[in-house]
């Protein structure tokens, strides 16, 4: 591997990177793979989507063609896109102006920003914020200003939202379901917000990649049916989640034609285009029956259950989420105070990986005494997880 001193002790990471270091997914999970430890750090499954998709997928790519496609995605995979914002959301959508494939949320998010922002431009992100969002902000030369949800319910703190926004404010990103603090933004909080962007003349870019992962009687508000937010927002989805193929990448962007254009415009010189038999299987999926969402959801409700119940009992303190397919504990329950140590320290001593959430804030003050544990994983994993822990504590 080269080093600094291979390039004249010159770091060759631009200096605007560097902060940022390896994402906390990579390390906790080849921290968890060192010590075969139980990985509930990284949000994927251990288990595969349904085999129908697969089989669909390796249809398309043997029949070919495997060449370049269109840019802005397959027209059957923005079509299934644009039924499914009316089957869910009633939204109608344009599936020729309106949807613009991109490779996952990741690339969607990165698009968006770099086809929007102008240097300078400020960005107001809401604390905990999910990894990606701080160095996208950053590459795309954008100012960002953080605003943290606030207390155990991880509320909206609307004053210091408004005294947030001014007149260089291009966006504001929400991330509803919210990862890591699964919060469950509710139509009048996001009318709020709506009512901020439009006096600002800001945009609001939604990443909804959970939004088929919304519990009890909570229920999705995706921002384009938010009226103030209809045609100043970008929503950004995945069906890494819905499907569980989080390796696919395959992702989207919906917004009016003219925002549309800003991200095709980027997305055609990052990545171009995305593989059309990927695109082809999960067109098909996403028009899966309503019997299909309702177990998926059914099934991770009784899993949000049985870890948060176990969780509990082990004597944390659990915060049981509203949404995403995390759950966060209080560590100080137990008598640690610093969630990164503790995240070191677990895999090895406890065989069982956790993600520490001191760093989805700028102030690593906070989230100290949090730590989240994913649940996307098949029983005999979760079980074999809780046991370790109950051999460990006890
Ligand atoms: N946004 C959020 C909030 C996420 O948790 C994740 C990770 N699954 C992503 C975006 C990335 O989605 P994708 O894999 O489709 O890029
Ligand atoms: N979204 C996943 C999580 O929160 C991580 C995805 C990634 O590693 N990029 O765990």
């Amino acid at each position: 591997m080269q080093t600094n001193k291979d390039y004249g002790g010159r770091d060759v990471v631009v200096e605007a990177l560097r902060p940022f270091g390896t994402s906390i997914f990579t390390e906790m999970s080849v921290l968890a793979n060192a010590h075969g430890a139980i990985n509930l750090s990284q949000g994927f499954p251990d288990f595969d989507g349904p085999e129908e998709i697969r089989a669909k997928a390796a249809e398309a790519i043997l029949r070919g063609p495997n060449q370049y496609t269109y840019s802005p995605g397959i027209p059957e995979f923005r079509q299934a896109i644009a039924r499914k914002m009316k089957r869910f959301y009633d939204v109608e959508i344009d599936p020729e102006k309106e949807v613009t494939f991109t490779f996952g949320a990741t690339e969607g998010l990165c698009a968006t920003l770099l086809g929007i922002i102008e240097t300078g431009d400020e960005v107001i992100l809401l604390e905990p914020t999910y990894d990606t969002y701080p160095p996208v902000a950053t590459m795309a030369h954008a100012r960002i200003r953080y605003v943290s949800l606030e207390g155990p319910e991880f509320e909206l703190p609307r004053e210091k939202l408004a005294n947030a926004f001014g007149p260089k404010t291009k966006a504001i990103v929400i991330n509803n379901p919210q990862n890591p603090c699964c919060k469950v933004f509710t139509r009048e909080e996001l009318a709020f917000i709506g009512d901020l962007c439009a006096k600002h003349d800001a945009y609001a870019i939604g990443d909804e990649v959970y939004e088929h992962l919304v519990y009890d009687d909570r229920r999705h508000v995706t921002l384009l049916s938010v009226p103030e937010l209809k045609d100043r927002s970008f929503v950004i989805s995945s069906t890494a989640k819905t499907f569980s193929m989080t390796g696919w990448k395959v992702g989207y962007v919906i917004a009016a034609p003219e925002l549309s254009r800003a991200v095709r415009m980027s997305h055609q010189f990052i990545t171009f285009c995305g593989l059309s038999g990927l695109q082809e299987a999960m067109a098909f999926a996403i028009d899966f029956p309503d019997s299909y969402y309702t177990q998926l959801l059914s099934e991770y409700t009784r899993r949000r259950d049985w870890l948060c119940d176990a969780l509990d009992e082990l004597g944390f303190k659990v915060y049981s989420p509203e949404g995403t397919y995390y759950l966060l504990v209080d560590i100080t329950s137990l008598g640690f105070d610093d969630d990164v140590a503790f995240c070191r320290m677990l895999p090895e001593k406890a065989g069982v990986a956790a993600i520490p959430c001191s760093c989805f804030w700028q102030n690593r003050h906070q989230g100290r005494d949090l730590v989240r544990f994913c649940f996307c994983k098949k029983d005999e994993t979760l079980d074999e997880g809780i046991r370790r822990l109950k051999r460990w504590i006890g």
